[in-house]
């Protein structure tokens, strides 16, 4: 069955430049569809100068509901935002917005989320486990930030650059003041989830994100890389009897999450 775009239909977007790769539209559109809503998700290529006008003009647009942000416009539309969430804040970058009745704009970035989604979607239950995370940039930030919401009881963070991990700690402190946060060495021992948050592992070339010689098959490896599939570190973890866990849940997990925050559910549209 294919959609009937009418007078009643609600609009959301998706913002990149460039944006002919993303994928989001096919997959909300799906669930849209699937669900019966009168609703449509269009990708729009705006370029960094023209983003200020472009935000302003969809706080006008009464039937529109919501936006996804891409590369390269998150940390732009964190700033462009009414009101954003204490980790969008001190991340200072947002994935998502949703319009609210009287156009004002709330951003929220859900990377960190999808990954603890993705997660239990899988059978992990962070909750109360001691985490050790590689890497300390921008995808590192978010899971942080959903990992200590979702009541982890140690996070011990190693990356390559030390001074990031105590910036990361002081932000996370500002939201999670008992939050335990600590500087890590390479070597995840004694942790029960080990996540490689860094970009290492995408190319064959690349050195592991940590030093897996202890690991143990009780530990559990999780991976943010999505391509390949089986990065070199869950390689090593499969060969030591780990179970793994791979990097596209924490992507497919978002869909649900933004269709969520941007109010999208079968009892409010038809
Ligand atoms: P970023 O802000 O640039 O951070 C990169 C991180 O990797 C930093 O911690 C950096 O350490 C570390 N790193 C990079 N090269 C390194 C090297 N040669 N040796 C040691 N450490 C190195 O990037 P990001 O936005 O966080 O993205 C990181 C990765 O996550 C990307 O590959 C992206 O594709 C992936 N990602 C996946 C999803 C998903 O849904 N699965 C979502 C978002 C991002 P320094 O601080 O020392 O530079």
């Amino acid at each position: 069955m294919t959609m009937e775009i009418d007078g009643k239909t609600r609009l959301y977007a998706i913002v990149a430049d460039p944006v002919e790769q993303v994928k989001t539209p096919q997959t909300i559109n799906a669930i849209l569809q699937a669900r019966g809503l009168n609703s449509v998700l269009v990708p729009t290529h705006v370029a960094p100068q023209d983003l200020a006008d472009y935000f302003k003009a969809l706080r006008g647009i009464k039937n529109f509901g919501g936006l996804v942000v891409t590369v390269p416009h998150k940390q732009a539309i964190a700033r462009l935002c009414d009101e954003v969430s204490d980790a969008a804040r001190l991340i200072g970058a947002v994935n998502v917005v949703r319009r609210e009745p009287d156009g004002r704009m709330v951003g929220e970035i859900l990377d960190g989320k999808g990954f603890v989604a993705g997660l239990r979607s899988h059978g992990i239950e962070p909750k109360g486990l001691k985490v050790f995370m590689a890497g300390a940039g921008g995808a590192a930030s978010a899971i942080a930030f959903a990992l200590a919401e979702a009541g982890v009881a140690t996070l011990g963070v190693y990356n390559r650059t030390a001074q990031k991990v105590n910036d990361l700690s002081s932000r996370l402190h500002q939201v999670f003041p008992d939050l335990n946060v600590q500087a890590a060495g390479p070597r995840p021992d004694g942790f029960d989830l080990v996540v490689n948050a860094t970009s290492l592992g995408m190319k064959d070339s690349d050195a592991l994100p940590m030093d897996l010689d202890d690991l143990l098959p009780t530990q559990v490896v999780a991976e943010i890389i999505m391509k390949p599939e089986t990065t070199a570190m869950l390689k090593h973890a499969q060969d030591r009897g780990c179970k793994v866990h791979f990097g596209l849940p924490m992507l497919s997990s978002q869909a649900e999450l933004m269709l969520e925050f941007m109010g999208i559910s079968e009892s409010n549209h038809g």
